[in-house]
Formats: structure tokens, C-alpha cells, sequence
């Protein structure tokens, strides 16, 4: 069945780094945003895929690896972005889930009509960019309205929902960009004090080799931060009473 495949290219274990304890992660192939920072760049494509699976697939996989979740670990599904295949992505988290086989996802949260999956998955991990409308758009091409909607969305269920922030020094840091960060994430605490987390992520160039291997170019030079950044932005949360974790 069409709706059933789903595309990867990278799959493994990894700890409490892609959501709770010990996880089988699958990186789904395809986004629809255009970071320049991006480490996955061979993840971008939906056609660079090298693996097709079915729901069942990894369903009967995850079934055979559940001795190995431990510490509340499971099945997560990061990207690329997962919800570009977000009907199969759907029937696979509520397979695991039948299954009883904790779930999470990593997603941008920039994609529509994906409130289904936000419900159902047991964790969310979900990127907040940047607080400028304007940066966004013309920096990854995302709608700013879309990933605000779909985090209170998912805040509102009352869910685990973590957002991180990727620390950028051309695109996101000081103190403008500090204070609208504050802004939404307290709006945000206010529908799941206790269920929605931050975290900061710096920024890092892991991925820059891959770019010249793949005929790509990699467009980013004034990326690191500095301690002040981040101070800046912590001083802000702590302001605002935002705790800010480290996985
Ligand atoms: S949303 Fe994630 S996977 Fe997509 S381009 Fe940005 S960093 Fe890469």
C-alpha cells in the first residue's frame, strides 16, 4: 500500500540524545525547509532515500528490539523532516503504539494539517528557529504562523513537547531576537507549565563536510556564538522563570 512505505535514509540506537532512554531512531528522507546549517544535507531530498520501508517493517523491528528500550526508550522518527510523510507516519506511531512501543518524533513543526500526529505521538521533539517572521521565511523558507500554531497545538494536549533552539549568531541571537524568544515560549508554558521544555542547541558544523561531497555549497560563516549569546538569551528565560534543559 502506498501510504505504508516510508522512506529513510539512516537508521540506529542512540541514548536519550532523540527523546527518552535508549532508542531506535529512523531519519526519514525529504524536507521542506532549507537550513543552511542543515548536518543532514543527504537527508534534504525525498528521492536520496537509499532505504524503503513499510509500516510493517519497522513495526516487526521495533517489536524485536523492545528488551533494549530502557529507560523509558522506544522508537523515534527524525528527519529530514517526518512530517513530509505524514499519513504513513501517522499509521506508524499508532502501530507502535498498539504495540506498546513508546514513540517520538523530531519535527520542524512547519507543515499544516499534521494535528493528528501531534496528538498521538508520546513525545515531541520540535524546533523553534527563530521568533522573526521575516528571518524565517527568508532564511528556510518556513511560515512562522504555521510552527506557532502546531506548538500550542501540541502544548495544549498536555503532552511532553520540547523545544529547542538552534543558536545561530547571523540569524537568531541578541537581544531583539532574545526577548521575542521569551515572549512566545512564555505564551507557550502558559497551556503545559509542566509539560513543555527549551533547550539550546549551539551551533556546530558536524555536517559541513557532507556539503562538498554531495556537489552542495555550504553558505554559512558567521555561525558560532559567543558566551555572551547565550547569556543573553539565558538571562532572558531566567527572566521570564523559562527552564532550560540539557539532554
Ligand atoms: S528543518 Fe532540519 S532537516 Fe530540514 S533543512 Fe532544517 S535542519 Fe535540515
Amino acid at each position: 500500500m502506498q501510504n505504508s512505505s516510508i522512506r529513510i535514509f539512516q537508521k540506529g540506537f542512540n541514548y536519550s540524545q532523540d527523546g527518552p532512554g535508549n532508542r531506535l531512531v529512523y531519519h526519514l528522507s525529504g524536507c521542506n525547509m532549507r537550513c543552511p546549517w542543515c548536518s543532514n544535507p543527504e537527508g534534504l531530498f525525498p528521492d536520496g532515500s537509499t532505504t524503503v520501508l513499510t509500516v510493517d517493517d519497522i513495526v516487526k523491528e521495533a517489536v524485536s528490539a523492545k528488551m533494549i528500550f530502557i529507560d523509558g526508550g522506544g522508537v523515534t522518527l527524525t528527519g529530514g523532516e517526518v512530517t513530509c510523510q505524514k499519513d504513513s507516519v501517522l499509521k506508524l506511531i499508532k502501530e507502535l503504539r498498539n504495540n506498546g512501543i513508546h514513540t517520538c518524533i523530531e519535527t520542524n513543526a512547519s507543515l499544516p494539517c499534521c494535528e493528528e500526529i501531534f496528538d498521538t505521538v508520546d513525545y515531541m521533539i520540535a524546533d523553534f528557529k527563530s521568533p522573526s517572521k521575516e528571518a524565517l521565511k527568508k532564511i528556510t523558507g518556513a511560515d512562522i504562523d504555521i510552527v506557532k500554531s502546531n506548538l500550542i497545538h501540541r502544548a495544549k494536549t498536555g503532552k511532553p513537547l520540547l523545544v529547542r533552539i538552534p543558536l545561530i549568531r547571523f540569524f537568531n541571537s541578541g537581544k531583539g531576537n532574545a526577548t521575542a524568544f521569551g515572549e512566545f515560549f512564555q505564551e507557550l508554558k502558559k497551556y503545559g507549565n509542566d509539560t513543555v521544555f527549551f533547550e539550546i542547541l549551539t551551533y556546530h558544523e558536524f555536517g559541513k563536510e557532507k556539503y562538498a561531497k554531495l556537489g552542495m555549497n555550504y553558505t554559512v560563516t558567521d555561525g558560532y556564538v559567543s558566551d555572551d549569546d547565550i547569556n543573553i538569551l539565558l538571562t532572558e528565560f531566567k527572566k521570564r522563570k523559562i527552564n532550560v534543559i540539557n539532554t
